[in-house]
């Protein structure tokens, strides 16, 4: 196995230093109480970039892409993704970065636009129920036209329609992100946390054909999923379809440091996975879709 040094992981999440060192009164002071909810109420760990690169070391991780968040203000997208372009600037050869913006805001694909500029490589994470935008309104599809304009990947929250509970889940039935990648055939969509169930539904061969532009990253999956979820998963869709994502620093086995669960995630998926598509879930895929 050539994997050691040249993983990548596809899903991280480093927030703006002043909300990871107080979210309770960062969250009332910039208006972001679903964030507040989420991390506060969830196994939520904590990292600042330097503890990211350190954690990637450790466990053979080559580069990482740093995804926005599904904010609740334009201004708070602003502010993270000029983080984000810092800590990139900093550390090009390690880290990538997806862009965030409030979908549905008259200022949504501007925020992006400036983003791009700055070196942004894709859009997300996005979840537009958040700002009470669905995934049929003319206005999310127009900014999607945009990143298909632009050719830019889109990684998108989702949720399983049947599972647990917890603060801050908001419900999206499956088959609105189905009709979503069906009108947007140019676009690359990548659907987080495993699609929320949808690559069950590829074992339809319709559907399977007509989802060329769909793929799944593997983040926060010990707190979704059972580690059969790798095998079961790839008896469902092509190998190639699948990105290797953490969702660090989210304690996705609530009893470990983020940088211990990153360690477990990989050999957990190693330990599950063939070799014939463990190199390109882990690494081949993501260079592929970021061209690195
Ligand atoms: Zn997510």
């Amino acid at each position: 196995m050539h994997l050691a040094n040249s993983l990548i992981d596809f899903h991280v999440h480093i927030f703006p230093a002043e909300a990871s060192a107080n979210p309770d009164a960062w969250a009332a002071a910039n208006g972001e109480p679903h964030w507040h909810k989420l991390v506060t109420s969830g196994p939520q760990g904590w990292a600042d970039v330097d503890a990211l690169l350190l954690a990637m070391d450790m466990v053979g991780i080559e580069h990482a892409v740093l995804q926005g968040w599904y904010w609740q203000q334009i201004a708070t997208c602003e502010e993270h993704n000029r983080c984000m372009a810092r800590w990139v600037a900093k550390h090009p050869q390690r880290l990538s970065f997806f862009a965030t913006t409030v979908p549905g805001d008259p200022q949504a694909v501007d925020v992006l636009y400036r983003a791009r500029e700055i070196g942004a490589m894709g859009a997300g994470e996005l979840f537009p129920p958040v700002s009470g935008c669905s995934l049929d309104a003319p206005a999310w599809d127009e900014l999607l036209f945009q990143l298909e304009e632009w050719d830019w990947p889109v990684l998108l929250h989702t949720a399983e329609p049947a599972g647990h509970f917890y603060p801050g889940r908001i419900e999206v039935p499956l088959q609105s992100y189905v009709d979503m990648a069906l009108r947007h055939p140019g676009l690359r969509f990548v659907l987080a946390h495993w699609g929320g169930g949808l690559p069950f539904y590829h074992l339809n061969p319709k559907l399977c054909a007509s989802l060329p532009n769909v793929y799944y990253d593997t983040a926060a999956s010990p707190l979704l999923f059972k580690p059969a979820i790798w095998s079961v998963a790839l008896d469902c869709v092509d190998a190639d379809r699948i990105l290797f994502g953490s969702d660090f620093p989210l304690k996705i086995y609530p009893r470990f440091e983020p940088a211990i669960c990153l360690r477990r995630l990989i050999d957990e998926a190693l330990e599950h996975l063939p070799a014939s598509a463990s190199q390109r879930i882990l690494s081949l895929n993501a260079k592929k879709l970021l061209s690195l």
